[in-house]
């Protein structure tokens, strides 16, 4: 049996199990999907512990993702966002013994969850306009996912230095304040809330006036599903995300890199859904 897993704190509401075991029971994998919570001091001996066990992949969330990197062999991705969200334990080495030696590599699938989404909903990146809301970790994966696929990006946030520093890190990238989707959203082709703004809350980070018809907004708030963001941008005809599709693509996206396999994203999709 393969043991996959989520390393964070707290994980007790984590909807990954269900979405993951779904694709085991579909595909007739032989695997099971497990939380833990280790105390912030104990990462490494965490990631250690589960290669020492043959764990085939971990899953990292908040607050572990940024510490994560220091105890992996980062992609290049994972490297640039500066945040690891999954481990595979499989591919350090030519076989299991070398495996067991070389540290494991650490991935950013969340950044593959944009993209996947966009791409889900037949809206293309390249050359396109694009803004993203934020500039915390779920920013900076979108802010990589945009660029990396053709987008010339905007990156407005309400600390304006953190949206400066991110869009020094990528090509061609403006930043500003909040205050700059009043001009940028108008002229936009994608948008992605990346804040924590529509959290359990009815509240949207981005004027209502400026969304358009040309647009498509993901929103990367899950709960709630339909987020104000979202009302908001439909009724002025944009084609609307919900953030399940991301939550989705970066589990779909860690199944594959640790199996191999396409995942069965119908399946993992209704067990997701179902469960929000
Ligand atoms: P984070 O690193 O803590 O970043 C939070 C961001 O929200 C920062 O840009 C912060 O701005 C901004 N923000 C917070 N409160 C604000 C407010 N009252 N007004 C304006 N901006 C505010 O968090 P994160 O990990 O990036 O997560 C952000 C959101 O994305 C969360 O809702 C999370 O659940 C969601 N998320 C979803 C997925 C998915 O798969 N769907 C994956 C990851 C995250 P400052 O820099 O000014 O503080």
């Amino acid at each position: 049996m393969d043991v996959f897993g989520l390393l964070g704190n707290p994980v007790g509401h984590s909807l990954s199990p269900p979405m993951h075991e779904a694709a085991y029971d579909e595909l007739e994998v032989d695997g099971r999907y497990v939380t833990f919570e280790p105390a912030p001091d104990d990462l490494g001996a965490a990631i250690e512990g589960a290669q020492a066990l043959g764990v085939a992949g971990l899953n990292v969330t908040i607050p572990f993702k940024q510490d994560a990197l220091a105890h992996v062999e980062p992609d290049d991705l994972a490297a640039r966002i500066g945040a690891v969200n999954t481990i595979d334990f499989a591919d350090g080495g030519d076989s299991a013994s070398d495996a067991a030696d070389d540290p494991p590599t650490g991935h950013n699938t969340d950044a593959a969850g944009v993209r996947r989404s966009f791409a889900h909903h037949d809206v293309t990146l390249a050359d396109r306009d694009a803004v993203v809301v934020g500039a915390g970790g779920a920013a900076r994966a979108a802010a990589f996912a945009l660029a990396d696929a053709g987008a010339t990006v905007h990156v407005a946030n309400r600390t304006v230095e953190r949206a400066e520093s991110l869009a020094s890190e990528l090509p061609e990238t403006t930043a500003g304040g909040l205050d700059s989707l009043e001009t940028r959203v108008p002229d936009a082709d994608v948008l992605v809330n990346a804040t924590s703004v529509g959290m359990e809350e009815d509240r949207s980070p981005v004027p209502a006036e400026t969304l358009h018809g040309d647009l498509a907004v993901l929103d990367a708030v899950y709960r709630p599903l339909d987020t104000r963001l979202l009302r908001e941008a439909r009724e002025r005809g944009a084609t609307t995300i919900d953030g399940a599709w991301m939550l989705l693509y970066q589990g779909v996206e860690a199944f594959e890199l640790w199996t191999g396999r396409d995942a069965p994203v119908n399946a993992m999709n209704e067990a997701l859904r179902a469960r929000l």
